[in-house]
């Protein structure tokens, strides 16, 4: 019995022991397991802030639909909070960017492949955004993804095309003056004296003919040269409505029109304030982009000319058409002199347009899909922000 009772204190001082120890590992191992937990939500919450806050726009990509994008990339864009999601990215990349985005995300299988490229997005009001993306394969609920970084370089790769075109245009400006000058008087000369000999010649009537469109074709050349030559200061300032520039001009451009079956509609929004402007140079401006809208639809169409206030009280005018766009090696050649894809164009229109704009402190884009049609846009500072330039 003492035995039996011996044994049975051994027994269970052993098996108390046991358990005691078995407790104290299991707290221990819950300690750690609440520790690890309370640091994997420190990590978790530090990341997310990281994330959410962060001045790139970051987004996860799964099986072709976007399944997560931070604030940044809505305000990139332009969207309301989660109407990206369930999308693909693409939807917000310009059709010509397309293939490349899709051909580079393929291309990336595992997550130790990165890959940077530029883009062209489309921001709200389908306006160009130039995007430098940053893309990886990464993990997202356990499922293979997509992630990467948006970063919105638009304003700093305008000012820089800004920049470029300001110094073009002040070169050229130069080789115009001295050339211009220099040729008006002797061709007004030329011109009087083939008109003279023109109506009193009693054959040859044809080459005359051609003489007198040859030479006045050298003469609207120099035109636009002067323009060009013309410093950047602005001497004739008038307070101007554009849709009242638009009366005057429209009904010249469609007798153009007429010809290619273009109809030409204007669209005015109420109230849309004044311009300080040298009233022929801007008219000067928007009979350029129309031609060139017009000869862009040889198989007609519409041109649409639209003038509104926007939000920054900027004047808007677009001048829209259907015709057959620009191909995007025209586009970065556009406003270069001489630049033209047309049998008789001059290539001077839109550097003349450039360099009238600029003057009047305004902003100038071009914007096409070929096949689909082009979107010339002029942002003019109203008046009451203009005067403060005089
Ligand atoms: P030009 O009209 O004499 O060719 P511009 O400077 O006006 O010279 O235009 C330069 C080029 O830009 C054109 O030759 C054409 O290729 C392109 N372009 C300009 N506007 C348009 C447009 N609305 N649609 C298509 N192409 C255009
Ligand atoms: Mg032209």
């Amino acid at each position: 019995m003492i035995c039996y009772n011996g044994q049975f204190t051994i027994f269970s001082v052993g098996a108390i022991l046991t358990i005691v120890l078995l407790v104290v590992r299991l707290t221990i191992g819950i300690y750690e397991l609440e520790s690890a937990g309370a640091a994997l939500l420190q990590t978790d919450i530090n990341y997310r802030n990281f994330v959410e806050s962060s001045l790139f726009g970051v987004f996860i990509e799964q099986n072709g639909r976007l399944v997560y994008v931070n604030q940044q990339v809505e305000s990139i864009f332009g969207v309301n909070p989660g109407q990206m999601l369930g999308k693909p990215l693409a939807n917000y990349i310009a059709a010509a960017d397309q293939g490349r985005l899709k051909e580079q995300f393929l291309s990336i299988s595992d997550v130790n492949h990165t890959t940077r490229l530029h883009v062209t997005g489309i921001g709200a009001k389908q306006s160009d955004l130039y995007l430098e993306m940053q893309a990886s394969g990464a993990f997202y609920e356990g499922q293979p993804a997509i992630s990467g970084t948006l970063l919105d370089v638009t304003e700093s790769k305008l000012s820089e095309q800004r920049m470029i075109q300001s110094e073009k245009l002040s070169v050229i400006g130069q080789l115009a003056a001295g050339v211009a000058h220099e040729i008006r008087n002797p061709l007004t000369a030329l011109k009087g004296f083939t008109q003279l000999l023109h109506k009193s010649a009693n054959g040859n009537q044809r080459y005359y003919e051609m003489m007198l469109t040859e030479l006045e074709r050298i003469n609207y050349i120099v035109g636009e040269f002067m323009v060009l030559s013309r410093p950047g200061q602005l001497s004739q300032l008038v307070s101007y409505r554009i849709g009242r520039m638009l009366e005057d001009i429209v009904p010249i451009m469609e007798s153009q029109a007429i010809l290619t079956n273009v109809v030409i509609q204007v669209e005015e929004q109420p109230n849309v304030p004044n311009v300080l402007c040298e009233v022929n140079q801007i008219k000067q401006v928007l009979v350029n982009l129309m031609k060139n809208a017009i000869e862009a639809m040889p198989a007609g169409g519409t041109l649409q000319v639209c003038v509104q206030e926007d939000e920054a009280k900027d004047v808007l005018i677009e001048i829209v058409d259907q015709g057959v766009g620009i191909p995007q090696q025209v586009i970065d050649r556009l406003g270069e002199p001489f630049y033209t894809t047309k049998p008789s164009g001059t290539g001077l229109g839109l550097t003349v347009c450039f360099k009238i704009i600029q003057a009047h402190g305004g902003i100038l884009s071009l914007r096409s899909e070929p096949a689909k049609g082009t979107v010339a846009t002029i942002r003019l500072p109203s008046e009451g922000k203009q005067s403060s330039l005089v």
